[in-house]
């Protein structure tokens, strides 16, 4: 087994032993070698060649969470005015619509079904062209997005013959293979840079339609927010910007079509969630500059403020009287929720970074924060943060790297995706679910300040519950006294012999 060392916060010399990649079992739908060599030979290699540069594998080179393909289909589906269509195997699109719907999607999500000889033949190919047009109706819709999952693109089918519009209706073929993407945030970008791409061609061909929610008040510098947020961290930024005399443009993914139009037509991108690649490419290409990091406690939002006021020229004096302000109320926010625990963080949201800068301000011992997500130029600064205050930064961390960081620094408490929360109860630690439980709250400005005390505190004071547990169950559960043993079982386990029965 090979050892990746972590320098401990509290004592150099620790290290943290922690599993590598080599060690991660190469099983589950999402590794497929043979799959990925196959996408090659059927014309996908300049998609994939593209994929390994926006979304770098490594240490560990698989999912370990959803089927990525989700991160494109909730895109899709949040989306007014779209159809998306899934193109690949009935039981990946059942696992797709069925997660989909747990997280409310309440939107219809289309299926083009194939058998071997509609794969073969190139039959599926026209039947997810005459799905579309028929699909196609501009009453009801200002896009269709077909998604190619890991079958379809390993056999090559080739979403970018398809029509560009139909009856007016734009038509956006990607390929989300999970051979290919390494995580459901990921895949957020496909789509979302897939639609900029397609927005940014509109522009440049002509006047475009003005966004519904543009409003008339006097033109300001605007910032694009890119990155799936919490809907009150969207006004909270406005309310951030505007003593400056900035605004909040749209954030991306967008809700609608126009809105990719607006959020193109802004002075400067914000890459709330550094993961999105392709998408800030797609800015890059629009001629707009693009700042990483985000406005989460005194530090980070004084900072992320200045690099706005930097990029844009605002007004010096004003910033300078703005940040004292905010100084003052979101440090007395902060007091007034401190936190005072030992927590390690793990996620593949693409926000775990900020997370932890705004644990770390309300108190916080976070000796290690884990993402399943790369290390780009837009989580540079915040890895430089935490990294300066002793935290050990894993990104593309595997499900073994956090379960290890659980293991050696014992926190209080530890949030992370179900597997890793999962692995502290059993050691009656208390564990918070990263996805529902705190992406699902602000993080931004004063009103993300005090969002995490709360959740964090109060779990925390259960700890007392799992103890409660754990000395209830003993080891009743694990190893051997897990299920119900018959001779019959004992048997097949080869812990008895027909001999002993
Ligand atoms: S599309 Fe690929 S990664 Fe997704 S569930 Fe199916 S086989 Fe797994």
């Amino acid at each position: 087994m090979t050892m990746l060392e972590a320098k401990s916060m509290t004592a150099a010399e620790d290290v943290i032993p922690i599993t590598s990649l080599d060690d991660t079992p190469q099983a589950g739908c999402h590794n497929s070698t043979e799959h990925y060599q196959a996408a090659l030979a059927a014309g996908k290699s300049e998609t994939l060649e593209q994929y390994a540069k926006d979304y770098p594998q490594g240490p560990h080179d698989q999912p370990q969470s959803m089927c990525p393909a989700f991160g494109s289909l909730r895109v899709g589906l949040r989306m007014r005015r779209t159809a998306t269509v899934l193109s690949g195997s009935a039981c990946c699109v059942y696992g797709l619509t069925f997660t989909s719907h747990f997280y409310g999607a309440k939107r219809t999500v289309g299926y083009v079904p194939f058998d071997s000889e509609t794969l073969v033949t190139g039959k599926l190919f026209e039947d997810i062209r005459d799905a579309t047009h028929d699909l196609a109706d501009p009453d009801k819709y200002d896009a269709i997005v077909v998604i190619n999952l890991c079958v379809p693109t390993a056999s090559g089918v080739p979403l970018d013959l398809l029509p560009n519009a139909i009856n007016g209706v734009r038509v956006i073929g990607i390929d989300v293979p999970g051979f290919g993407v390494p995580t459901h945030a990921e895949a957020k970008d496909i789509l979302a840079a897939a639609m900029l791409r397609y927005a940014r061609g509109e522009i440049e061909q002509g006047p475009v339609a003005r966004p519904a929610s543009a409003s008339d008040e006097k033109a300001m510098p605007r910032v694009a927010l890119l990155g799936e947020i919490f809907p009150v961290d969207a006004i909270t930024i406005n309310s951030l910007l505007q003593p400056l005399g900035a605004s909040a443009g749209p954030v991306v993914p967008t809700r609608e079509w126009r809105e990719l139009y607006a959020a193109l037509d802004c002075d400067l991108v914000a890459a709330l969630h550094p993961h999105y690649t392709a998408s800030q490419r797609e800015f890059s290409k629009a001629g707009r500059p693009t700042i990483g990091s985000a406005p989460v406690g005194v530090e980070g939002t004084v900072r992320w403020l200045q690099q706005v006021a930097e990029q844009l020229n605002l007004d010096r004096e004003a910033l300078a009287a703005h940040c004292d302000k905010l100084r003052a109320s979101i440090s007395a926010v902060i007091a007034e929720n401190p936190i005072d625990a030992r927590i390690t963080l793990s996620g593949y949201e693409g926000s775990e970074l900020l997370v932890a800068r705004l644990l770390i301000e309300c108190g916080a011992d976070v000796p290690y924060v884990g993402t399943a997500c790369a290390s780009t130029p837009w989580s540079a600064e915040d890895k430089a943060w935490l990294e300066a205050r002793g935290t050990k930064v894993q990104f593309r961390a595997s499900l073994e790297n956090d379960v290890a960081a659980i293991d050696y620094f014992k926190p209080d408490l530890a949030i992370g995706t179900t597997p890793v929360v999962q692995h502290a109860k059993e050691n009656h630690i208390p564990g918070l679910y990263f996805t529902n439980l705190i992406s699902a709250r602000p993080l931004m400005g004063p009103a993300g300040a005090g969002s995490l005390a709360g959740i964090v505190n109060g779990a925390i004071e259960n700890k007392h519950r799992f103890e409660a547990m754990e000395a209830f169950f003993s080891d009743t559960g694990k190893g051997d006294s897990a299920g119900i043993w018959t001779p019959d079982t004992a048997l097949s386990a080869g812990l008895l012999s027909r001999e002993t029965l």
